[in-house]
């Protein structure tokens, strides 16, 4: 059952082969059998899972079901679900039971999708690599050496494993593209504003956007309906009308135009990675499109730039864990300062710390316009970029990641090196664009992805372009072998 798409299982649902119950007590047995390898879950929701399961199969059985009724889920332990443990990964968020859903959950819960538990994640979603966690590295379902990615690593890695069919994530800088490209499976960011924020706890509220893993394009087409559309209790919430995704999957990509970015391509690529982009170009020309050579001139400042923004406003966002009002509280404080800052040295790790450091640091009178506003300019640099290279292409493709994935502990003491891993990733969170990680074969056992960008609410064409690729591929299909029976 962990090996059929989201039509096969919706079918099998309806046709009676199998019922949520079933399904879910399925995938429950996987998670129990391969957490301990794998680490990708923070909480196992196994009663109400059950309960749920059973509220969908009577659904199921009064013909009130949706494509996602009965159907398991993993929600990234960064969505608030309401009266289960929400830790964002972090020390500090511990022995913290959100009092409600994230608009996602309960959207989610709407159509009829079973929790089986919250994954693991880069404290605060800030990392590459999952061992930011407090609880932990995930372990890389195709080599348990190896790190699966992140920030969404537990999501990706669940998925990857077939632990669950779907999985949600969130990305900020690269964070479902990312662990998408090094775990084998298919993630999306969608346009900033497309998926609902509220309830999904900030890291830098003005790249953050929640997003879909699944195994294939279609898939993720399914939980994409499920997760997008208008929330007034999100500011920056889009109002137009979300499409059915899974209505143009399988348009022809005849005269589309495909910009390849030479900025993308360049020093820094890992040559056996470049091979397989290539193969995939290769492809798309086969499927009737044709390939272009663009410029975003000011791609080498987008790491630069994200790591003055993102740290910015996450030190603002991050100023609500005191110690006084939830969270983590440490032991007897002297007095309110103290209270205050051994909680916070206490409860949050180092890269979290590093973060805030430097956010409130370029936000500092003196220095905010010399780091914070400059920045800011540049960003619109790189937006502008985008704009002109979409009056020319259709799409944008590129490599996910420079490299496949690295091993666990190879990076932890060279944070630049950690933050290049995000280089072909990060100038779309900064420009809002959507953006996908599609598999697209192995480097000595471990996956490649490769990233499609898309102009804004552009995620038909996004998927589009992914499925038809997956229609004249299998690496979507390949399943690590210690997951595949
Ligand atoms: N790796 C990037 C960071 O650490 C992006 C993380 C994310 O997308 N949440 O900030």
């Amino acid at each position: 059952m962990h090996n059929l798409s989201i039509n096969d299982l919706a079918r099998g649902l309806r046709e009676k082969h199998f019922s949520s119950a079933e399904l879910t007590e399925h995938f429950l047995k996987r998670i129990k059998q391969f957490n301990p390898k794998l680490n990708a879950f923070i909480t196992i929701t196994e009663t109400a899972a059950i309960k749920a399961a059973k509220e969908a199969d009577h659904k199921l059985a009064t013909k009130e079901a949706g494509p996602l009724t009965g159907i398991p889920i993993a929600h990234k332990d960064i969505f608030c679900t309401d009266g289960i443990k929400t830790s964002c990964g972090s020390k500090i968020l511990d022995n913290f039971i959100a009092p409600y859903d994230a608009t996602v959950v309960q959207q989610l819960k709407q159509a009829g999708a079973v929790l089986v538990g919250k994954t693991n994640m880069d404290e605060f979603a800030m990392g590459s690599s999952n061992e930011t966690s407090y609880y932990g590295p995930v372990h890389n379902p195709w080599d348990h050496d190896y790190v699966p990615g992140g920030s969404s690593g537990g999501s990706a890695a669940a998925v990857a494993a077939r632990l669950a069919p779907l999985a949600t994530g969130t990305d900020t800088g690269g964070s479902i593209r990312q662990p998408a490209a090094l775990t084998g499976i298919t993630g999306l960011k969608p346009t900033y504003g497309r998926v609902s924020r509220y309830g999904m706890i900030a890291f830098a509220s003005s790249l953050d956007q929640g997003g879909p893993f699944a195994s294939s394009a279609e898939d993720c087409a399914h939980l994409l309906n499920a997760m997008s559309g208008f929330d007034d209790k999100d500011s920056t919430s889009v109002n137009i009308a979300v499409p059915d995704y899974t209505a143009s999957l399988n348009q022809s990509l005849k005269g589309k135009r495909i910009g390849l970015p030479k900025e993308y391509f360049g020093d820094g690529l890992n040559a056996e990675v470049a091979a397989r982009i290539q193969d995939a170009i290769r492809a798309y020309e086969k499927l009737g499109a044709t390939i272009k050579e663009i410029s975003l001139p000011n791609t080498g400042l987008s790491v630069p730039v994200y790591y003055v923004i993102a740290p910015a406003e996450c030190s603002s966002n991050l100023a609500r864990y005191d110690g006084v009002r939830y969270g983590y509280r440490c032991d007897k404080p002297k007095d309110l300062e103290d209270l205050y800052k051994r909680s916070r040295s206490e409860g949050f790790g180092n890269e979290v710390k590093r973060r805030i450091m430097i956010g409130t640091y370029v936000l500092s009178a003196g220095y905010y316009d010399a780091f914070y506003i400059k920045a800011q300019k540049i960003r619109r640099l790189i937006c502008n970029d985008f704009i002109n290279a979409f009056k020319e292409v259709d799409i944008i493709l590129s490599p996910s990641t420079p490299a496949p994935a690295f091993k666990i502990g190879e990076k932890t003491s060279d944070p630049i090196s950690m933050y290049l891993s995000d280089i072909y990733t990060i100038a779309i969170n900064l420009a809002g664009l959507p953006g996908i990680s599609v598999p697209a074969g192995f480097v000595n056992g471990l996956p490649v992805g490769m990233q499609l960008i898309g102009n804004l609410f552009a995620e038909a064409t996004l998927l589009n372009f992914a499925h038809a690729y997956q229609t004249v591929t299998d690496w979507h299909r390949t399943i690590p072998q210690e997951f595949a029976s």
